[in-house]
């Protein structure tokens, strides 16, 4: 079969109900989407599994979920305000505007081909708010445009609460706002996203060892846990390093059009917490930071070994998650040839990422019968609490099949006649469409072992 284009995804998510357009009735809004009931599944499940891997499988990781609303100074001293923006150009031909670094060629319009460009003009990527009693007024503070920073200056609030050794890490999962110059290419670039990121503070003897580790423990992730092969996966290091970083390496997904980055793993060494310190002086700071007359807080380590403290460093990891959404989507996108020109599309997800668990499905919607029995099996997969669990009820078991193959349930239940007779029905399981008779009450059992194979 053709391979599956950005198109194919756009096409199943709007039918089917993953993501919508933002904004839609008004004409939508650019780098903004809605999700849906099958959308907000798929998005929690990746959530919860990025978790899982990165607190409840470990014990020096705390979690965080800080303020998407932040003061202003957070991002003067950051040094989001003066320099986080992109290289904005602007076509006078076609009044196209676009991001400089990510054309096709730097000299030629990507929309019409003029060559009648403006000069590049460092255009902010942060979105400013005016809260307040000065509403409608001056920007005094900013929706974040990372989750990272909000991390950073809960270091010592964390630390104080949770007393850890290090290394240790922050993660958080949460919304995230850039002023996109051009968004693009569906969800991967929005202007409202959401990242799991996690800050991994860690002695400066020792940051290669940990941003290695922590590339390869992301890499494994993507593989053993998103479930998208290895050779649809690489590392992109970094040519060009901001000047606070010593290593940074972008983990890249094939995407239709070529391999594009998903997530990012950085060593940021102190710039972050020095920056955002009190009493810089005090702190042998090897990064060149904002002079920080505001911050009331020192955000630094005491080694009570060492009988000293000091700023660590910081290894990131970021992810994008609606971009993990995407790519696993992608990944999992099929559609097989059935032969005598019919096809099925099936999203062939791994199961626990499934936006719906099992559906239930009574053979007819006027017998009594099996509408009871087919409740009875519902209730009983809900009380496993595995997820989603739906009662099909369109009285057409086709139709019922190709809505879960495509929105990727991973095993149907029919309920049908015979049930009445034997108490059995009928398991239809997704990738082979293979069907076995069971008995009822081994149901809950079985589904819950389809579901938790990882
Ligand atoms: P890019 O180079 O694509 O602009 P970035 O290097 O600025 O991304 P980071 O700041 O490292 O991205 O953010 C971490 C992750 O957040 C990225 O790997 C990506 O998955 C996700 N991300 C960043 N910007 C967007 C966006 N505009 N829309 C959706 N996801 C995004």
């Amino acid at each position: 079969m053709a391979d599956t284009t950005v198109n194919d995804i756009i096409a199943l998510c709007k039918r089917r109900g993953f993501i919508f357009t933002g904004s839609e009735i008004y004409g939508g809004l650019p780098g903004a989407y809605d999700y849906g009931p099958y959308g907000v599944e798929l998005m929690r499940n990746i959530r919860n599994a990025w978790w899982n891997a990165m607190i409840y499988s470990r014990d020096d990781i705390e979690g965080l979920d800080a303020a998407v609303i932040t003061n202003r100074l957070m991002w003067k001293y950051s040094g989001h305000e003066a320099n986080f923006s992109d290289p904005l150009v602007e076509c006078k031909k076609c009044k196209a505007r676009m991001r400089q670094d990510k054309m096709r060629d730097p000299t030629k319009c990507d929309n019409c081909g003029s060559t009648d460009l403006t000069e590049p003009r460092a255009y902010q990527l942060m979105m400013g708010l005016s809260i307040g009693a000065v509403a409608g007024g001056e920007i005094n503070a900013y929706l974040r445009p990372e989750t990272a920073t909000t991390t950073y200056i809960n270091f010592k609030n964390v630390l104080d609460a949770k007393p850890h050794k290090l290394p240790f890490g922050i993660a958080q999962i949460g919304k995230a706002f850039r002023n996109e110059i051009s968004p693009r290419g569906f969800v991967f670039r929005m202007r409202e996203f959401e990242q799991a990121e996690m800050q991994y503070f860690v002695d400066p003897a020792e940051d290669e060892k940990y941003f290695e580790m922590w590339k390869f423990e992301r890499l494994a992730w993507w593989v053993n846990v998103l479930g998208i092969p290895a050779e649809k996966l690489r590392f992109m290091p970094h040519e060009k390093l901001a000047h606070y970083a010593k290593a940074a390496c972008d983990i890249e997904y094939e995407f239709p059009d070529g391999f594009d980055e998903v997530e990012g793993i950085h060593n940021r060494q102190d710039f972050d917490l020095g920056s955002h310190t009190k009493s810089q002086n005090e702190f042998d700071l090897h990064a060149k930071v904002l002079d920080n007359k505001d911050s009331v807080i020192k955000l630094a380590y005491s080694d009570p070994q060492a009988g000293k403290s000091f700023i660590p460093y910081v290894i990131e990891t970021a992810m994008g998650v609606n971009r993990a959404m995407f790519a696993v989507m992608l990944n999992a996108y099929t559609v097989e040839d059935l032969g005598d020109g019919k096809t099925r599309t099936v999203l062939k997800l791994k199961p626990w990422l499934s936006p719906v668990k099992a559906a239930v499905i009574p053979l007819a919607r006027n017998i009594p019968e099996l509408q009871e029995q087919a409740s009875n099996i519902e209730n009983a997969l809900r009380k496993l609490a595995i997820g989603r669990i739906e009662m099909e009820n369109s009285g057409n078991i086709g139709k019922s099949y190709r809505r879960h193959d495509e929105i990727g349930t991973p095993v149907c239940i029919t309920v049908d006649h015979q049930t009445l007779e034997d108490g059995t029905v009928t398991l239809r399981y997704r990738d082979t469409m293979e069907q076995e008779r069971v008995p009822v009450d081994q149901v809950p059992e079985l589904v819950r072992k389809i579901v938790m194979v990882a």
